[in-house]
C-alpha cells in the first residue's frame, strides 16, 4: 500500500481563502479583524515565523500589529503591553511568541492576555473550556492536525488515537480534540513502555516529539492515518557541507508504506498552524461582538 499524500499547504491554501471570503463579508458590516503579534528578542527563526504569520494576515485582510520589544525587555515591561493590547478594540487577537528569554515567565504572561483574544488557545481558561467540552479558543497546531485528518477520514468515532508527546501546546490539546471526536485516546510520553506497540495499536497515530524520525514503519498499524508534527533540522551531507534539512518525528519513506494517508515535512502540519492562527483571530472577533462565525 502506498498512503494518500495529505497536502498541508494546499488544505491551508484553500482555508485561508475561505477566511479571506469570511473577513470581506464582515468588512461590510464595519468589521476588520486584527491580530497582534509580540515577540521579544532577535531569534532569526522567530522572526522569519513572525514575517510569515504578518504577511498571511494581511493576505486575509485582516489589520497587523507587530511589536519588538528588545531581547532585554523586563517582564514588566512586557506584561504592560500585554494589558494595552488587551485594552485596544482594534485587536482581536494575541500572540506572544514564544520561547521568552529567561527573565519573562511565560506562563505569566500567557495568563495575562485575555482570554477572549488568546488566539494560542494557551490560557488555562482556553485549555479548561477544551478539557471540558465548552467553545473557546483551541491551540492551533492540535486544531490544524484535527482538520487535516478530518480531510481523509471525516467520522472518528471509535477509533484507536495515540498521540505520542503530551506538551500544553501540542500533545495534551491533541488529544483534547479526539477524545471530542469519540476516539479512544492513548497519550504516550518519553517514559511510556514499549512506545512501538503502543503505536501499532492506533488507527489514528499523532507524533508530536521533536525526535528526528523516530517513529519507523514498523511501529505504524496497516492502514493507519499517520499525522507527523514535528520539524528537525538535521544534516543533509548530500546537499554540501554544512547544508541541513526538514525531517518530521516520522520516519516517512518507510510508513507511507503502510500508513492509508500521511502528511509530509515540510508541507502537512506546518502551513496549517498559521491557517488556523488565522482562523482563531476570525472567531475570536466574531465572538467579542456576537456576530456567528462564517462556516
Ligand atoms: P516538547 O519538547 O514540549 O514535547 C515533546 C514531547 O515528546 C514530550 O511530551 C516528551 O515526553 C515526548 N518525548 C520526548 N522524547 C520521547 C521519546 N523518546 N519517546 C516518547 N516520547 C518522547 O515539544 P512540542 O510538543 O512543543 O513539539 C513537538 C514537535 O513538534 C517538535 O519537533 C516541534 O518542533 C514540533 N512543532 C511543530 C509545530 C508546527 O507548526 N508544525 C508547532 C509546534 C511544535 P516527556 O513529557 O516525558 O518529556
Amino acid at each position: 500500500m502506498t498512503a494518500t499524500i495529505i497536502d498541508g499547504k494546499a488544505y491551508a491554501q484553500g482555508l485561508r481563502g475561505r477566511i479571506a471570503n469570511a473577513v470581506a463579508d464582515l468588512s461590510g458590516q464595519g468589521v476588520t479583524p486584527g491580530l497582534a503579534v509580540v515577540i521579544v528578542g532577535e531569534d532569526p527563526a522567530s522572526q522569519l515565523y513572525v514575517k510569515n504569520k504578518a504577511r498571511q494576515t494581511v493576505e486575509v485582510g485582516m489589520g497587523s500589529f507587530e511589536h519588538v520589544l528588545p531581547a532585554s525587555a523586563t517582564e514588566a515591561e512586557l506584561l504592560a503591553l500585554v494589558a494595552r493590547l488587551n485594552a485596544d478594540p482594534a485587536v482581536d487577537g494575541i500572540l506572544v511568541q514564544l520561547p521568552l528569554p529567561k527573565q519573562i515567565d511565560a506562563q505569566k504572561v500567557i495568563e495575562a492576555i485575555d482570554p477572549a483574544k488568546d488566539v494560542d488557545g494557551f490560557h488555562p481558561i482556553n485549555a479548561g473550556k477544551l478539557m471540558t467540552g465548552v467553545p473557546g479558543l483551541v491551540s492551533c497546531t492540535p486544531l490544524g492536525c484535527l482538520l487535516l485528518i478530518q480531510s481523509v477520514r471525516r467520522d472518528l468515532a471509535g477509533l484507536n488515537a495515540v498521540v505520542v508527546g503530551r506538551s500544553n501546546i501540542v500533545g495534551k490539546p491533541m488529544a483534547q480534540l479526539l477524545i471530542a471526536q469519540s476516539c479512544t485516546v492513548t497519550v504516550a510520553h518519553s517514559r511510556t513502555r514499549d512506545l512501538p506497540r503502543v503505536c501499532r495499536e492506533a488507527d489514528i497515530l499523532v507524533a508530536a516529539v521533536g525526535r528526528p524520525e523516530m517513529v519507523r514503519g514498523d511501529w505504524v498499524k496497516p492502514g493507519a492515518i499517520v499525522i507527523d508534527v514535528g520539524i528537525n533540522r538535521v544534516p543533509n551531507p548530500a546537499a554540501g557541507q554544512d547544508k541541513t534539512r526538514v525531517v518530521g518525528d516520522v520516519a516517512y519513506a518507510e510508513a507511507a508504506q503502510i500508513a492509508s494517508a500521511i502528511t509530509p515535512v515540510p508541507g502537512g502540519v506546518g502551513p496549517m498552524t498559521i491557517a488556523c492562527l488565522l482562523r482563531n483571530t476570525l472567531e475570536a472577533a466574531c465572538l467579542r461582538r456576537g456576530i456567528p462565525m462564517p462556516q
